[in-house]
């Protein structure tokens, strides 16, 4: 019912033989899934090799023929959602419907790349002399070299693998080795679409390792990376010793306002329910709840009242609306959390604590009255705990809202036409929802800003990512 964990080097399946390897668990039952073979020195070497050819191949291709390998991929994946998503589930935890909706979303992802690959336009600049023609053209990067978490186990890394192919790179995907098997099927589809050998790698390992062997190659020409502030720090350092390009989408501690107008339990409704999906470990889950004095009691009513309803279980048990969170680390992250808030004062309104004695459940959470310098206000929570706390005028909660170091996605909930202009703008945030949690689109930018990175995927802009404006003047 899981997959064979293998890895993929040019347009070869590589399985464990002779290679050091580690267990895949389930995180709703702590029990080993596979075991995921990792790649040797040599094996990485051997992706760069036919990454380099591959991008050769891939370059010479037509955006009308790349496109058409990536719909192809795209379709596959559609079809095989239902396999593909209980994969997911089992390595991952979210539950089923979840992984079904990241599937198709992944597909789409891929669809949209596919076609603005074919409108990576140029253009052509008047020149200041009648002989001189000026062209501005966009030309792939080359190699690139991508990592992905384990939060979105397609989503992720197909932002990048879509992003490379459709502007004519070829790419090394090291995807987590917490959530393996996804990327093995995302990968299969685009083996079985077609594409030509070398284009896209697919390598397990140490991370620390495989990044710097990889990253420190002449080789690779591009890096993206997915995951914490820390390990981004870490790779934009060696992406800078070889000034190479990079694309970094970091951590965040999204605000979320909501305006005394504003309807509060039809805000609470919404809110919650992308405050809780994936188990809170989503990099723009609202994650700071801001809400001003006249609504906030009937806010907190109406959200722990959701919270107590969510039913937390195994992500393939119909049923389930929150899994397990994806590792042990996570738990001792919250319980960390959660000791700090109430060592400081806060008060824990429902949840705070582990559930079960199997896997790694931590129940949803609603914590009040913690000041702004406590943990869970100050660090990213990655997890289903949700601070809930007043304000009072406009200036004090923008104050508030952008005093972190972070600037990856902030919400907003008015009906004034006047304040949702006001709040859009005084935001300091790669992505702001104003009345809307729908801010991670095919279609739009999706990036942050300050220490949550920069670059973005997604839109014109995650096509772009992997492009170098060449300038012709032609005499
Ligand atoms: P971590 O910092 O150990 O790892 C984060 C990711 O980076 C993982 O996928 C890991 O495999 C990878 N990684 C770690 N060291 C690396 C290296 N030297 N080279 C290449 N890749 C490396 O954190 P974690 O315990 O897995 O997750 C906890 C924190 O990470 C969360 O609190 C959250 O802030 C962040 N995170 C963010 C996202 C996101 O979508 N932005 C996703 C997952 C985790």
């Amino acid at each position: 019912m899981y997959t064979d964990l293998q890895l993929y080097i040019d347009g070869e399946w590589l399985n464990g033989a002779g290679r050091k390897s580690e267990e895949v668990l389930n995180p709703a039952t702590g029990k080993v899934l596979a075991s995921l073979p990792h790649a040797t020195q040599a094996d990485l070497d051997r992706a760069l090799d036919a990454a380099e050819k591959g991008f050769a191949v891939w370059r010479a291709t037509s955006a009308y023929d790349r496109a058409k390998v990536l719909r192809k991929a795209a379709d596959l994946l559609r079809e095989r959602t239902e396999h593909v998503a209980k994969v997911m589930t089992q390595e991952q935890g979210k539950p089923f419907p979840e992984s079904r909706a990241e599937v198709i979303g992944t597909a789409d992802i891929i669809d949209w790349m596919a076609e603005e690959g074919r409108r990576a336009y140029g253009r052509i600049v008047p020149g200041r002399s009648k002989n001189i023609r000026q062209l501005v053209l966009q030309e792939p990067v080359g190699v690139v070299a991508g990592f992905s978490p384990w939060n979105f186990p397609t989503l992720t890394p197909v932002r990048k693998v879509a992003g490379a192919l459709a502007a004519g790179c070829s790419i090394i995907l090291k995807a987590a080795e917490e959530t393996p098997g996804s990327a093995v099927e995302l990968v299969r589809c685009f083996h079985d679409a077609g594409l030509p050998k070398g284009v896209l790698n697919l390598v397990f390992g140490v991370p620390a390792d495989v990044s710097q062997h990889l990253i420190g190659s002449d080789v690779v020409k591009k890096i993206s990376f997915t995951g914490s502030v820390p390990v981004g720090k870490l790779l934009a350092g060696l992406a800078a010793k070889g000034m190479k390009k990079a694309t970094m989408e970091l951590g965040g501690h999204s605000p979320v306002v909501v305006f005394g107008d504003a309807d509060p339990e039809k805000t609470a409704d919404t809110i919650a329910a992308f405050k809780y999906r994936n188990a809170g470990q989503v990099c723009i889950s609202p994650t700071r709840f801001y809400v001003q004095e006249g609504v906030y009691d009937r806010f907190l009513t109406r959200f722990t009242e959701y919270a107590r309803n969510i039913k937390l279980g195994d992500g393939l048990e119909k049923g389930t609306t929150m899994g397990p969170l994806a590792n042990p680390r996570r738990l001792d992250a919250m319980e960390a959390i959660v000791n700090d808030a109430k060592s400081r004062g806060g008060k824990i309104v429902t949840g705070g604590k582990r559930h079960g004695n199997q896997g790694y459940f931590f129940e949803p959470t609603v914590i009040t009255d913690v000041p702004d310098d406590s943990k869970i206000m100050t660090e990213e929570p990655f997890g289903p705990v949700a601070p809930i706390v007043r304000f009072k005028t406009f200036d004090d909660v923008v104050e508030r809202a952008n005093s972190l170091p972070f600037g990856l996605a902030a919400y907003a909930f008015t009906t004034s036409t006047q304040t949702a202009t006001m709040i859009g703008d005084a935001l300091q945030s790669g992505m702001v929802g104003v009345n809307s949690v729908a801010i991670s689109t095919p279609e739009t930018p999706f990036g942050g800003i300050k220490e949550s990175g920069y670059g973005s995927e997604g839109g014109i802009e995650g096509l772009e990512a992997y492009t170098n404006r060449k300038f012709i003047s032609q005499g």
